[in-house]
């Protein structure tokens, strides 16, 4: 049976933007001494832009352009819709159809052509030496600000590199120093590079982050956190999120994230205001009062 003050903490939860799946995570929650937070959409809006494209000088610019945007039309990654609407922006052309796409979750997508294999993503996943030759330092300057760097390889190699800029949401510095005074740790997990979770986590001033970490790699992670300080919550939107969701001892989603993720998390934070996250935990250490 519920008890009146587990009701009353999950109404005035739903009151305030909270969603509380049931009384088990209330009182999770309140014990809760570490908390994971996934990067893009999360701790940033999760909008990121185009700002920086690199090309083969020797290549059609558009050409190639449209390909990209062709091939990123097929994924719903916040990368790719940013690389789609900077197409849209700039040329009026249409996109085309690829023969076939493979989503490969925390590296890129790969595509076909008439038979030519296009990869874009990460650089370990277009081949780390070349993409390194291809930006030649470029890289390490746009991620040192914060930004993304994303790598297309066609069959004649690496073609080019785009930096995308994320912002970190206005709450989130101030809302991570809240819990962080609560005596609670706070690591940042992210499939991104280690020079851009260095950017966004000196902005968020949060205590630990852990990059190009893969989905299984975060479920990984959110084990070795428990180990060390026992209940944990993870905070995340995405779809490659939703494993390491279901590991924490608490699970929370942003309300603008992915079903998946709002399906798999015990707490849905329907406002997308990371504050809220300081607020649940008050309320379930209301309600333990009350109960014990
Ligand atoms: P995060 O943990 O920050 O949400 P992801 O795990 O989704 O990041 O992705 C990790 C990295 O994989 C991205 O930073 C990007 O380099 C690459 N990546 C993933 N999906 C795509 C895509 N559709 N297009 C380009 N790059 C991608
Ligand atoms: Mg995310």
């Amino acid at each position: 049976s519920i008890m009146p003050a587990t009701l009353s903490a999950i109404s005035n939860g739903a009151r305030r933007g909270i969603l509380f799946k049931g009384g088990v995570h209330l009182e999770s929650l309140s014990h809760v001494k570490a908390i994971a937070f996934d990067k893009t959409g999360t701790l940033t809006k999760g909008k990121p832009e185009v700002t920086d494209m690199i090309v083969q000088p020797n290549l059609n610019k558009s050409e190639l352009l449209r390909t990209i945007a062709s091939i990123e039309n097929r994924s719903n990654h916040p990368l790719a819709i940013a690389i789609v609407n900077y197409w849209k922006s700039n040329y009026q052309d249409n996109l085309i159809h690829p023969d076939k796409i493979e989503d490969i979750p925390g590296k890129g997508i790969k595509a076909w052509f008439h038979n030519k294999e296009w990869l874009i993503g990460n650089k370990e996943f277009v081949g780390q030496q070349e993409a390194e030759q291809f930006e030649n330092g470029v890289s390490l300057s746009l991620e040192s600000c914060g930004k993304t760097v994303v790598y297309v390889k066609g069959s004649e190699g690496i073609v080019a590199a785009i930096g995308l800029q994320d912002i970190v949401r206005p709450e989130t510095k101030k809302s991570l120093m809240v819990l962080q005074n609560e005596g609670i740790h706070t690591v940042m997990i992210t499939g991104d590079s280690k020079n851009t979770a260095k950017n966004i986590a000196a902005q968020a001033n949060i205590n630990e982050y852990i990059a190009e970490c893969m989905p299984e790699t975060k479920v990984e992670t959110i084990k070795k956190i428990k180990e060390h300080y026992g209940i944990v919550a993870m905070v995340g939107d995405g779809v490659n999120d939703a494993p390491a969701l279901a590991t924490a001892h608490v699970g929370i989603a942003m309300g603008e994230g992915s079903d998946v993720a709002m399906e798999t998390a015990d707490v849905v934070l329907m406002k997308n205001d990371l504050s809220r996250i300081a607020e649940a935990i008050r309320l379930s250490k209301k309600m333990n009062r009350i109960i014990k």
